[in-house]
């Protein structure tokens, strides 16, 4: 039986396979080119925007270098999806530096990458992650990992 597969946050990215097919989605502004992820779909945030301008869906760049990094050693609150009573597993976060959109993007990185495996300035790629997933479905994210040979 296939599983479901739902977005954990839907219209934040698409496409289902690690590499080329998955894709963050944020928007552009077509008076002013900025670009916003989270995505923003009422007006434009660019205070030196000219206005008039329309924000349509893009598909950000799949790769990016390391703006900086940390780890989260406590769980954090809803609507973070967890198992209170299951022991706390740290995981990774990466901001990540999108060269042609001029932007950083918050991501968790994928399991088993620890801060030890970065370093500023290392190109990584986003895939898709797994928040959490039973026998029918699994809720879909975004997780960065380094580009391979990149370590
Ligand atoms: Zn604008």
């Amino acid at each position: 039986m296939e599983r479901t597969r739902t977005p954990v946050v839907s219209g934040w990215f698409t496409g289902t396979e690690a590499g080329d097919g998955f894709r963050l989605l944020g928007t552009r502004c077509s008076a002013c080119a900025s670009v916003f992820f989270p995505r923003e779909d009422a007006y434009c945030r660019n205070p030196h925007c000219p206005g008039g301008g329309e924000l349509a869906e893009v598909p950000l760049s799949p790769r990016g270098r390391v703006w900086s990094y940390t780890d989260g050693r406590y769980r954090p609150p809803a609507p973070y999806v967890s198992d209170p009573d299951a022991p706390w597993e740290p995981y990774t976060l990466v901001a990540v530096e999108l060269e042609a959109e001029r932007m950083v993007v918050l991501g968790q990185a994928a399991p088993g990458v620890t801060p030890a495996d970065l370093a500023v300035g290392m190109e990584v790629e986003v895939v898709e992650g797994v928040l959490d997933e039973d026998a029918g479905a699994a809720r879909t994210t975004w997780w960065f990992r380094p580009v391979e040979g990149a370590r």
